[in-house]
């Protein structure tokens, strides 16, 4: 499979290019270039089918000329040491949780796969990498657990002081080994701006091999297909004859990923694009007008993106067709309120801890089925992370505070270990220069 710049369509890249480059030169994103008809692949599939299983098929199927059968399952098997969950919660609601991966959220999955393809990808061309990343909490710490250990591989995050939880914290700085935790004195948006510099820096770009892990690379895209096409083999024999896919989004590279594995051939009805107050695609797909803005603050706040870069592969994959787009997704936008009345009515009604992204997508699920009462349908719900996570606002919401499974437990313990770094470029470049220079 060959993919382009979703701004130059005519100029292919391999996926190993696409995968280390991260962005396109012209500022694009990367994007597959053709759409191979996995479908029978897909309704073979059974809920005694592992995600292991599921990931080595369509591995195999989406990269043949570099993942031939025995090397696609190695492959999965050494990026998925956990797997995605599915559980019903009554009303027609199924959760597909992503979170028991070592971060405890989605981003596991796609930082693992793509730590994974890079480490093999540099060990058959004896290269090395630096990975070098701005986090604002989340993504970070998938990142960090993801590459730790990853042969011929270093990673640098950078982070700001102070402005991340002190759970977020102690994940992002007691990883250690290649995983070194910048501490910035600054904010994030500073971070960010000092990494983009880097990036674009000649001299530092021609002296070490620094390399991007952030979002919108296609090797973590790619991958978070994988466990729609799981929901479906789980669920297929339970569901009604309609089902869509509601997915609690920012930047939208999760919905993005399970609208290509529609695109693949999975027999699903729909998608609900739920958002918090950052609402540009919601409007989009009721106006037809897409107006970036700055985001703004909510409880949710690893979907808060005021300009979602995933939303230009949406338009490629529509081909700039509202109409297409809008018969496919449908948008939700859910207020500060009813993320916290959601939180609180399932913890009221079960006991059950939900962490305020999926109660985003529960309470988008929930409208939906409102507006379609006549239909049988059914829908699942993309958990997106572990409600420990956010234990503030679970307990704010609910009065009570969420477990914290083994893995949280296990870093509150661990000391921090960051090296603090001046908010400017030229303090990053000269930390790098003095530290990975070979
Ligand atoms: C990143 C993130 C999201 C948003 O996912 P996108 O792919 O950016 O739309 C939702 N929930 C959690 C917990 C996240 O970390």
């Amino acid at each position: 499979m060959l993919f382009a710049s979703t701004r130059s369509p005519l100029m292919p890249v391999t996926f190993e290019d696409a995968v280390f480059r991260g962005l396109a030169e012209d500022g694009g994103l990367y994007h597959p270039l053709e759409e191979p008809d996995l479908r029978s692949d897909f309704l073979g599939m059974t809920e005694d089918d592992s995600f292991v299983q599921i990931a080595a098929t369509m591995t195999e199927r989406l990269f043949p000329e570099n993942f031939p059968p025995e090397q696609a399952r190695k492959t999965v098997e050494r990026a998925f040491p956990f797997a995605p969950k599915v559980v019903d919660i009554g009303d027609g609601i199924h959760l597909l949780e992503l979170f028991h991966g070592p971060s405890c959220a989605f981003k596991d999955f796609g930082a693992s796969f793509l730590a994974t393809v890079m480490e093999s990808f540099l060990d058959r061309s004896e290269r090395r990498a630096i990975i070098l990343t701005a986090t604002s909490g989340d993504t970070g710490s998938a990142v960090a657990q993801a590459f730790h250990n990853r042969k011929n591989i270093e990673v640098v995050i950078l982070y700001p002081s102070g402005r991340v939880s002190p759970l977020q914290e102690k994940q992002l700085t007691t990883v250690g080994g290649n995983v070194t935790a910048l501490e910035v004195s600054g904010s994030f948006d500073d971070c960010q701006r000092m990494v983009k510099e880097a990036f674009t820096d000649r001299d530092l770009m021609a002296r070490l091999p620094l390399t991007s892990a952030n979002s919108i690379n296609l090797g973590r895209l790619i991958p978070q297909s994988f466990y729609y096409v799981f929901a479906f083999a789980q669920l297929r024999k339970r569901l009604n004859d309609e089902f869509v896919f509601c997915v609690p989004s920012g930047n939208y590279g999760n919905l993005t990923a399970g609208v290509l594995a529609w695109r693949w051939g999975l027999p699903v009805n729909g998608f609900v694009a739920a958002s918090n107050r950052n609402d540009v695609v919601p409007e989009y797909l009721t106006s037809g007008m897409f107006h970036p803005r700055p985001s703004v603050h909510t409880p949710s706040n690893a979907m808060d993106v005021g300009n979602p870069s995933n939303f230009e592969r949406l338009l490629a994959i529509f081909h700039d067709d509202w109409n297409g787009m809008r018969a496919m997704i449908s948008g939700e936008s859910v207020g500060d309120r009813d993320t916290f009345d959601t939180i609180r009515r399932y913890y009221r009604k079960s006991g059950r801890f939900l962490d305020p992204h999926t109660a985003v997508g529960i309470c988008a699920a929930e409208r939906r089925f409102d507006r379609e009462l006549a239909s049988a349908m059914d829908v699942v719900v993309l958990s997106t992370a572990h409600p420990a996570k956010f234990s503030e606002i679970v307990k704010e919401a609910t009065g009570a505070e969420p477990p914290l499974p083994p893995e949280l437990a296990r870093v509150l313990e661990l000391e921090k270990q960051s090296v603090p770094v001046e908010n400017s470029s030229s303090a990053l470049k000269g930390y790098l220069l003095e530290n990975y220079s070979t």
